[in-house]
């Protein structure tokens, strides 16, 4: 005789209709109820769609019951649902996969108006996964940018060139609403630069001078120059008897 699982079916009295499980002389039945599964497959032989009729007559009736007995015992209905997901998850994956295909852009025009219609959620969104990500990011812009330094360099040089008009509207509109700061920043850097001889505050001294171009100015010139800066201001601080000029 096939096994068959004693925690849900028995061996018990043969059934009304003589349903003899293997020549047992008994009736396969259902331990929970007590009724012989040929009996019952029968029934649903016979009665094809009963249930989706009765479903369909009594869809508002089921639908609150389900509800309540979801309310009554939500751990259960979790832990079942749970099971399932765990138990079917490849075929649960594939279903919705072919669904997504299938409906695509439905799903993109039901997003989209969504997204239309919920400006302040989709910018909260965005703002929580960047914040959430900031370091991420921030690690990833940097590591990407020190490995593509020249290139990086060499595509807003590019985007610049062949976007001049559009730049040039950004920066005036740029400058025009943060002109005090940029002010108090460019005269701070020239002052650092004045201080401390930088590379291109001396060569802009020398082209001021002799009107030599950058690429002209050997490394040796530079550092003369610089030498005869420092002694003028040394000279001048001297005369007039104060601390050395700050800003020239
Ligand atoms: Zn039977």
């Amino acid at each position: 005789m096939r096994s068959f699982d004693e925690s849900k079916y028995h061996l018990g009295s043969l059934c009304k209709r003589g349903h003899n499980h293997e020549n047992t002389g008994k009736s396969l039945r259902y331990s929970n109820g007590g009724t012989c599964i040929q009996c019952v497959m029968l029934w649903h032989e016979k009665n094809r769609g009963y249930q989706d009729g009765y479903y369909r007559k009594n869809r508002e009736k089921l639908t609150i019951k389900k509800k309540e007995y979801r309310q009554k015992h939500p751990e259960a209905c979790l832990a079942r649902q749970r099971e399932y997901v765990k138990n079917n998850y490849e075929r649960i994956r594939a279903r919705r996969k072919e669904y997504q295909a299938k409906n695509h852009e439905k799903l993109y025009a039901v997003g989209k108006l969504w997204r239309l219609n919920n400006p302040e959620k989709v910018a909260a969104i965005a703002k929580k996964s960047q914040r959430k990500c900031r370091d991420k990011i921030n690690a990833w812009g940097r590591k990407h940018h020190s490995e593509n330094r020249e290139s990086d360099n060499r595509k807003e040089r590019e985007y610049r060139a062949t976007h001049r008009e559009r730049v040039n509207k950004y920066q005036m509109e740029y400058y025009r609403q943060h002109h005090e700061k940029i002010r108090i920043q460019a005269k701070k850097l020239a002052d650092k630069y004045c201080k401390e001889l930088g590379e291109n505050y001396v060569k802009n001294q020398i082209q001021h001078q002799s009107g030599l171009l950058f690429e002209d100015m050997t490394p040796e010139l530079v550092e003369l120059k610089r030498i005869q800066l420092r002694a003028n201001r040394a000279s001048r601080a001297y005369k007039k008897g104060r601390a050395i000029c700050q800003t020239c």
